[in-house]
């Protein structure tokens, strides 16, 4: 979501003559846009900002400015405290403010200013959306935020604090986006929101809309040939979803779904309202609904409290489960989260001992999970250009990143490949001509 918001943020600024640089030595304005999920992600804002308090003096030395913007979570938690703990910020802005940047800057050339509020309007009302030539740079596959904030509370968690209460985005403008996405070349779209299977926004006929509805009116966008969304949680998988992961041909067969723990105790005291067991049974229903499926998910080891047998508990269900790509992370302590309060906080060693055998299993879960596709056909749709002249780069239905010899011209398009070899995080493969695809594609269905 960063992503997709940063982009927004180019979109916002665009009009007021700013264009984007990778170079922040080029840069008459620099927006961190900020992660505040754990701690590792946080620290790393208040460095970067020492090394652009830097760039900022020497460029005050040659007569010239700098601004500085801190942007996304942080600014939400912290708000204040930053211009405090580092004075060469212009300007704070949290996540549901930063259609407000273009005044922002205005005000901050007299003095430091903050917005951290959860204004009424709708942000998405007031952002410029992207020349078709912007949208053609940032290539053919496009994220889109549709929901927002959460009202879960899992106890370790910061984001129902920094994001807000859930809120789903109207229908309607949400297919005006993909239709505006769509005309400029754009061919999957991946929806968005902290917990975006609890979307319900307006529709065209008036009547609120679940996720599946939005997915089924969006695979008749002309030109969208795939969607994807995340992240989602067990609780909001509705049974209009998972028909839809069987009805949809659009929708690829992958399905992040974060499970934290294996173990009950565990769950519970994170307060995530569901049992391995109510996992388990969901993910059956999933893959009897579409067996192809590829799962992902969200791991936590070392929660306060988690013992040698709740770990277990865990790696028993990554085992069973089997997953085909993971996250996995050492409990972090966040300011204001009640997990943060909890006595029995586990060692910084035997949280990382844990993350270690974990990593194990999933890690040989992934590498099992790439090598199963080699020797097989599948549709691959092409992104970019490949590491190599003469090569071209794009994902499978999977999500994972394949490279093959093939012509630019194949960008935008999904194409059948024999994939012939794989690597940790890459598949490699041969164009199958265009005849014998139908043929595959024939034999498959
Ligand atoms: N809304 C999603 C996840 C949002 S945060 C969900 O409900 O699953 C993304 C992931 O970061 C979480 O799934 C969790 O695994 C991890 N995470 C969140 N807070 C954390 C913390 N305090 N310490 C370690 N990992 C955390
Ligand atoms: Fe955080 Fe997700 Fe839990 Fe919401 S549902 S509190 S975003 S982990």
């Amino acid at each position: 979501m960063n992503v997709y918001d940063a982009a927004r943020m180019a979109d916002v600024l665009a009009p007021e003559g700013f264009a984007e640089t990778s170079d922040a030595e080029d840069a008459d304005l620099v927006v961190l846009n900020t992660c505040h999920i754990r701690e590792k992600a946080s620290d790393k804002v208040f460095s970067e900002l020492g090394k652009l308090r830097m760039l900022k003096e020497a460029r005050r030395a040659e007569g010239k400015t700098l601004q500085i913007a801190v942007a996304g979570c942080v600014a939400q938690a912290e708000g204040a405290e930053i211009l405090r703990k580092q004075r060469a910020v212009d300007l704070v802005v949290g996540p549901q403010s930063y259609h407000r940047l273009p005044e922002m800057l205005r005000q901050a050339e007299h003095g430091p200013v903050i917005d951290t509020e959860f204004p009424v309007e709708d942000k998405f009302d007031h952002l410029a959306q992207p020349s078709a030539e912007k949208i053609r740079q940032r290539g053919v596959s496009a994220f889109l935020t549709v929901q927002e904030g959460c009202d879960k509370f899992c106890s370790f968690c910061v984001v129902p604090y920094t994001r807000g209460a859930e809120i789903s985005r109207d229908a309607r403008k949400i297919v005006a986006e993909a239709e505006h996405l769509a005309r400029a070349g754009v061919r999957e779209i991946t929806l968005l929101g902290q917990n975006v299977n609890g979307f319900h926004g307006a529709g065209e006929d008036g009547a609120d809309w679940s996720l599946a509805r939005l997915i089924e009116r969006l695979a008749r966008v002309e030109g969208i040939v795939r969607l994807r969304y995340m992240t989602s949680h067990p609780n909001d998988m509705a049974d209009d979803l998972i028909r839809a992961h069987g009805e949809l041909p659009a929708l690829m067969p992958f399905l992040h779904l974060p499970v934290q723990s294996g173990s009950d105790r565990i769950l519970a005291a994170m307060n995530r309202r569901h049992s391995a067991a109510d996992y388990r049974r969901l993910i059956e229903r999933i893959r009897a609904t579409r067996p192809d499926i590829a799962l992902s998910s969200d791991f936590i080891v070392g929660f306060p409290g988690e013992t040698e047998a709740d770990f277990e508990a865990t790696l028993a269900l990554a085992r069973e489960v089997g997953f085909a790509s993971t996250f996995y992370f050492k409990y972090s302590p966040r300011p204001g989260t009640p997990g943060a309060e909890l006595d029995d906080q586990i060692p910084e060693a035997e949280k990382s001992e844990r993350l270690a055998r974990l990593a194990e299993i999933l890690e040989a879960q992934r590498h099992d999970f790439n090598a199963s596709m080699v020797g097989r056909t599948i549709d691959v749709l092409f992104e970019k250009p490949g590491r190599h002249a003469g090569q071209i780069a794009g994902k499978s239905p999977y999500l994972q990143p394949v490279q093959v010899d093939g012509p630019a011209s194949l960008i935008g398009s999904v194409a059948a490949v024999d994939i012939v070899e794989c690597s940790t995080n890459s598949l490699f493969g041969r164009l199958v001509s265009a005849k014998g695809a139908d043929r595959r594609r024939g034999e498959a269905s």
